[in-house]
Formats: C-alpha cells, sequence, structure tokens
C-alpha cells in the first residue's frame, strides 16, 4: 500500500485519536458505573465481592517484536497476560484500562489493528475497557495494561498456600509459546528480506499461535471452582515452569520434586525442540508465555483430578525447601534452576 494511504497521527491530535479508537468500547458489565470519557472511571464489585488489580507493561524489542507480531495480536495479547493474571488469584475480571506511548512512525491505521485485537479480547472474556491514557514517545510502542476484577474475600488463591506432598498440576501444554517464538524469530530474516514473500509457517500452526494468540485458562479455573476444588496455591504460567515453581517453592516455604516425563508437551514443541537441538524437557520447563495456570492441591483431591483432561499433575511439593528438583528420563534429579525465560534470550518478560 502507499504511503499516503495512511494517516498521520497528528491529523486527528490526541483528544479526537482516542475517541476514535475507543467510541465502539461501551461498557456492559453491570458493575461498570461510568466508563470512558470522564477524568476516572467508576465500576463497584458484585454484592460480597472484593476488588482484585494487576497491571503489565509491554515493550517493543523487549517484550515482542512487530515484525512479526502483527498488531492485532498484540492488542489481543496484551489483554489476555493481564486477564491471565486475575484468572490466577482464582478472581474474575471485570474491567480493564490500557495506555499507550508510540512515536509518529504509528499510523491512525496501526493504532486501530491494535484496539480491534484490545476489542476482541475484551468481548471474548466479557470485559469493559474503561479508560487509559495516551502519550507520544520518542520512539517504539509501549502498552500498559492494567486488569481489575472480583472475588470472594475467602476464595482468592494465593502463591504462599502450598504445603509439603500436595501435588502440582499444570493445565494444557508448556513449552509451545517459545517454540513459537523460535521459529518465528528464525523465520524473520524472511519477513524483513521481503515482505512479499510470507515463511511458510504450516507445520508450525499450534506453536506460532501459542506465541501469537494466547489465551488464559479461564475454563480451568471456572471448572475448580464448580468442582469445590480450592487450589492450595496458584499463578499463571508467564515465565516458565522452572520459574514459576521457585516462586510458589519460595512463598510456600516448600521444596518441590516434578518429574520431566509428566510435563505436558505438545507433539509440534518436541518438534521444534529437536530442529533448535534442545531438549523437548528443556522446553517444557523453560519456556515462557504459555499462560497456563500452575497451582497445587492437597492429595486428598487427586481423585477429582486425574482424570481430567486439561490437567497434568506433574509432581508434589516437599518438605525441605532448600530442594527444588526435576527427575529428569533417566532418573537422574537435577536441580531446578529458576532462570527460566532468561536462559535462552534477552527478551525478558
Ligand atoms: P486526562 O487528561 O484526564 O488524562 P485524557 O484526555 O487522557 O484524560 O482521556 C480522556 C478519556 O479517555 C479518559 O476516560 C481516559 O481514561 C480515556 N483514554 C485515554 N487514552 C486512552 C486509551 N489509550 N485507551 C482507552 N481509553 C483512553
Ligand atoms: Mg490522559
Amino acid at each position: 500500500m502507499a504511503e499516503s494511504a495512511y494517516t498521520d497521527i497528528s491529523n486527528l491530535g490526541e483528544f479526537k485519536l482516542i475517541e476514535h479508537l475507543t467510541k465502539s468500547f461501551q461498557p456492559i458489565r453491570k458493575e461498570v458505573l461510568l466508563g470512558i470519557g470522564d477524568d476516572a472511571a467508576v465500576w463497584k464489585p458484585a454484592d460480597g465481592l472484593i476488588p482484585v488489580v494487576s497491571t503489565d507493561l509491554l515493550i517493543e524489542g523487549v517484550h515482542f517484536d512487530l515484525s512479526y507480531m502483527p498488531l492485532r495480536h498484540l492488542g489481543y495479547k496484551s489483554i489476555i497476560v493481564n486477564l491471565s493474571d486475575i484468572f490466577a488469584m482464582n478472581a474474575e475480571p471485570v474491567c480493564v484500562t490500557v495506555s499507550i506511548a508510540m512515536s509518529n512512525r504509528f499510523p491512525v491505521e496501526a493504532l486501530e489493528e491494535l484496539y480491534e485485537g484490545i476489542k476482541q479480547a475484551c468481548e471474548t472474556y466479557g470485559v469493559d475497557l474503561v479508560g487509559g491514557d495516551t502519550s507520544s514517545a520518542r520512539q517504539g510502542l509501549m502498552i500498559s495494561v492494567t486488569a481489575m476484577g472480583q472475588v470472594e474475600p475467602d476464595k482468592y488463591v494465593t502463591r504462599k498456600g502450598a504445603k509439603p506432598k500436595d501435588l502440582i498440576c499444570v493445565t494444557g501444554d508448556v513449552g509451545a509459546a517459545y517454540a513459537g517464538f523460535l521459529v518465528l524469530d528464525r523465520e524473520k530474516s524472511v519477513f524483513l528480506g521481503n515482505p512479499e514473500l510470507q515463511p511458510d509457517l504450516n507445520d508450525y500452526d499450534y506453536v506460532v499461535g501459542r506465541q501469537l494468540k494466547p489465551e488464559a485458562r479461564v475454563d480451568v479455573v471456572r471448572k475448580l471452582r464448580e468442582q469445590g476444588i480450592m487450589p492450595t496455591s496458584m499463578m499463571d504460567i508467564s515465565d516458565g515452569v522452572a520459574s514459576e515453581i521457585h516462586h510458589l517453592c519460595r512463598q510456600s516455604k516448600t521444596g518441590a520434586t516434578i518429574y520431566a516425563h509428566k510435563l505436558p508437551i505438545d507433539p509440534q514443541t518436541v518438534k521444534v525442540a529437536e530442529e533448535f537441538g534442545i531438549s523437548a524437557t528443556t522446553f517444557g520447563m523453560n519456556g515462557g508465555e504459555d499462560y497456563e495456570m500452575i497451582f497445587t492441591v492437597p492429595i486428598q483431591d487427586f481423585e477429582k483430578v486425574k482424570s481430567w483432561q486439561e490437567i497434568s499433575i506433574i509432581g508434589h511439593m516437599t518438605d525441605d525447601a532448600n530442594v527444588i528438583q526435576v527427575i529428569l528420563e533417566n532418573g537422574e534429579a537435577a536441580d531446578i534452576e529458576a532462570q527460566g525465560w532468561q536462559h535462552f534470550s534477552q527478551r525478558s518478560s
């Protein structure tokens, strides 16, 4: 498309730009009394519930790379990562604010794409966009999302309630988003070299999808609640199992034993691991950005969770807070290091 087909942000000005991007976001939640357009939004948790809040900052070149991350996906993902944090507290999200700062290299149409993704995520998860802030930046794009939610006062689940012998459970599969990142990064030269020539990613559809369009595990969190299972600790997997297990252990003052062969790893992730000459276990332990849940339940709940398709029991908590270990396929025990995601790349999360 010719350059002139794009609208420079300065043509609109800040107020018009905000209005333009947010006009289709009308509050639908009954908890939201006042949405976008005033100095602050107003909302009130449903009767008997208390508020929960979480925020995240995403920086271009640190958390995302626009050479292969379409802006629509970025908008979607920026909401998902925050909703995932709210679900990880065993809470339900209600509304979000989105603040952006961008250089003048981004035309209005680029921001429209970003907000399309934001809208799609808000609709899918039934949350309202109720405000934000907009600024120019010297360079790049920054997005900060704050998610607000609600929970019964005695039902929020922290990272610090796990007890020795509790089972460690993981939802879905792990390592795929990192596999997707590696594939996209490898193909980046093709994207950059010739925009007309799109790399063929058909064989990698699952892992690439996990990197570009993650979902939050609302289904599992709700199912746990419906079945009366209260995790003793829980968090979402943003930095990788290894890193998250360290958080749970440190805050719960326990150790942990994980069995490598129990890690749920998709066959496509295994294939990518082979291509890169890295063990699939390493992907499963250290890959980040899967946004699955990791949680612990008392061993008495074993019968209830063992048959769930969407859950894998990967190990258990132990007494000795100094021993956080993985039993490898060959039976050897290895210390789990918390370096997680950073282990592989300069990107941090
Ligand atoms: P203020 O001067 O008080 O910061 P703004 O003019 O920045 O107000 O914002 C006007 C309204 O638009 C507010 O309700 C604000 O929350 C909302 N808003 C501003 N920027 C964004 C954005 N990027 N996304 C969503 N809502 C926004
Ligand atoms: Mg403002």
